[in-house]
């Protein structure tokens, strides 16, 4: 029930804004202020590319759907796009943003303009930028992404990148592999106290492999050997993380931040809900007194969620908690506390809020359906 109701979230409004921008919602969640809003903004994309740039940001829309720990918390989320035609096709010319390469795979450019450019959606969190150009790259700063679809022409990896760079931004998720130009500056000495300062914000890598100063050691099973050596399975503590072979550890042998292909393991799916939780407030409630019953409406699947009711005063308050095994330890209010007024002896429902429509599709011009001729 609950992923045919997500699935009807897919609602496409398409609604012409000012000047050549158009924006399409592909995906709601529910209301942009109570959710994390993903911003798809094109670049490389020349004038009559749009339905392009549609195909690939629907197909990052669906990777999400499929990918733990994305595919039970859609309902936090909200994906835009955001179309405007470059003045040519790919890096080659001039581009939208100035973007280029600034390495093999490194990829910059004007982050001030990309936000706002990603502002014409109805609201912004994290921006990826999609550049249509054959040569693989990718970067990730702060709130914002951007790399080139060039993986979409070798077998469906553009969903593979896009949910990757999604852990940068949302987890917070240090890269695990190895090998790429690391952080320090020439001459800089890697003590173990540098590096943990350097990568102090990242909850899935550390310089420290005694089990108890692990960032993720309540993961790590009593009898899993740590640090983890060839055979070692589950969580433990990794050697080879965030660019550097020898001194810097990860939680598990594979990971989508090492290998794209990968699940998250425990740890960085634990802070991708946790950075989900901190954009969207899932849950509302509702007194029908006519019926007799307080209503817990949520976004999130019901039945992974704990719901405590207490009467206090002249109304409710109801404790609302993420009841998966997907979170441990100490992590802060994943929960929420909500408060309603209400007569005594309400019974409680909790139930799947009613599918959203997205609010740009009427509001903007009251004009709603595809832009020129190019869209499918
Ligand atoms: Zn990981």
């Amino acid at each position: 029930m609950t992923r045919a109701a997500l699935s009807l979230l897919v609602l496409l409004a398409t609604a012409p804004l000012a000047g050549a921008q158009s924006v399409t919602t592909l995906h709601q969640g529910g209301p942009p202020e109570d959710r994390l809003d993903v911003v798809l903004v094109a670049e490389g994309y020349p004038a009559g590319a749009e339905g392009r740039f549609l195909e690939h940001a629907r197909r990052v829309v669906e990777a999400l759907r499929r990918k733990e720990p994305f595919d039970r918390y859609v309902g936090l989320m909200n994906v835009h796009a955001v179309f405007e035609a470059s003045p040519g096709q790919g890096l080659e010319g001039a581009t939208r943003f100035g973007t280029r390469f600034t390495g093999e795979r490194m990829l910059t450019g004007d982050l001030a303009a990309i936000q706002q450019a990603a502002l014409a959606a109805p609201d912004v969190d994290k921006v990826l930028v999609l550049v249509d150009e054959r040569r693989h790259g990718g970067s990730a700063y702060g709130a914002t992404a951007i790399f080139t679809t060039a993986f979409a022409t070798t077998g469906g990896t553009l969903e593979e990148v896009a949910v990757h760079e999604l852990g940068h931004l949302i987890g917070n998720l240090a890269d695990e592999y190895t090998g790429d130009p690391g952080q320090l500056s020439s001459g800089e000495v890697a003590t173990p106290e540098r590096l943990a300062e350097l990568f102090a914000a990242n909850p899935n890598v550390t310089p420290w492999s005694s089990r108890d100063r692990l960032p993720w050691r309540e993961w790590v099973d009593p009898h899993t050997r740590v640090p983890g050596h060839l055979f070692t399975q589950g969580v433990s503590a990794f050697e080879g993380a965030a660019y550097r072979r020898d001194d810097m550890f990860r939680p598990r042998r594979r990971c989508c931040m090492r290998d794209n292909q990968a699940a998250f393991c425990e740890p960085c799916r634990q802070a991708l809900v946790l950075g989900l939780a901190r954009h969207a407030r899932p849950t509302t409630l509702e007194v029908d007194a006519a019926a007799g019953v307080l209503r817990v409406r949520t976004s999130l699947p019901p039945a992974d969620l704990r719901v405590t009711p207490e009467r206090r005063g002249d109304g409710w308050v109801v404790a609302v908690e993420d009841a998966t095994p997907w979170v441990r330890g100490d992590r802060g209010p994943l929960g929420e506390r909500l408060e309603v007024a209400g007569p005594d002896g309400l019974r409680v429902e909790v139930a799947a809020a009613p599918a959203a429509v997205p609010a740009a599709s009427a509001a903007t011009t009251g004009l709603v359906g595809h832009l020129g001729g190019d869209a499918p």
